[in-house]
């Protein structure tokens, strides 16, 4: 399991401070792909249960969520990590370009929040309000919060 990069974002999952790793080796099926060095499984860092420990020790009290894009195709991997995430009270999140029925079933239980579907040109990405890609909240039942994306559900700042 290897990774492009690391870093700490605001903006993938809303309300969370997220470590956001993103895996490389998508097979992914999205056209107009936005992140083509994510493809080849050769590229990146390896990225070790250890390392990935340290990243957790480094920033823990510092995030709130660990956030992978990509990654489920390394299954087992992808879940003892998740797993980790958990039992130290910080919350799991997988961006996917599966639907949420395929994903497994293993992976979702051990997730607070997953976005899926493959992004589509013509439909956008979870700012559109006509995009097929999903924002669920898993935990601690599963709703649909792809609206905190739109446009109308920004806080608005108040003009003095
Ligand atoms: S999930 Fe889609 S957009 Fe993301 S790297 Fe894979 S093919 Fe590209």
């Amino acid at each position: 399991m290897r990774y492009h990069r690391y870093s700490i974002t605001f903006n993938e999952i809303p309300s969370e401070i997220s470590l956001v790793i993103s895996i490389t080796g998508c097979g992914g099926p999205c056209k107009g792909c936005h992140s083509p060095f994510l493809h080849n499984p050769s590229n990146g860092h390896y990225l070790s249960f250890e390392h990935y420990q340290e990243l957790l020790d480094k920033y823990q009290g510092q995030i709130t969520t660990v956030c992978f894009l990509g990654g489920e195709w390394y299954l087992d991997p992808l879940n003892n990590m998740l797993k980790e995430a958990k039992k130290r009270n910080i919350k799991t999140a997988l961006y996917t370009s599966l639907d949420y029925e395929e994903v497994p079933r293993k992976l979702k239980h051990n997730l607070t929040y997953i976005k899926t579907g493959p992004y589509t040109p013509g439909l956008g990405g979870l700012e559109s309000v006509i995009t097929n890609q999903r924002l669920y909240q898993l935990k601690p039942k599963k709703i649909d919060i792809t609206y905190k994306y739109w446009p109308q559900a920004k806080p608005k700042i108040k003009k003095t």
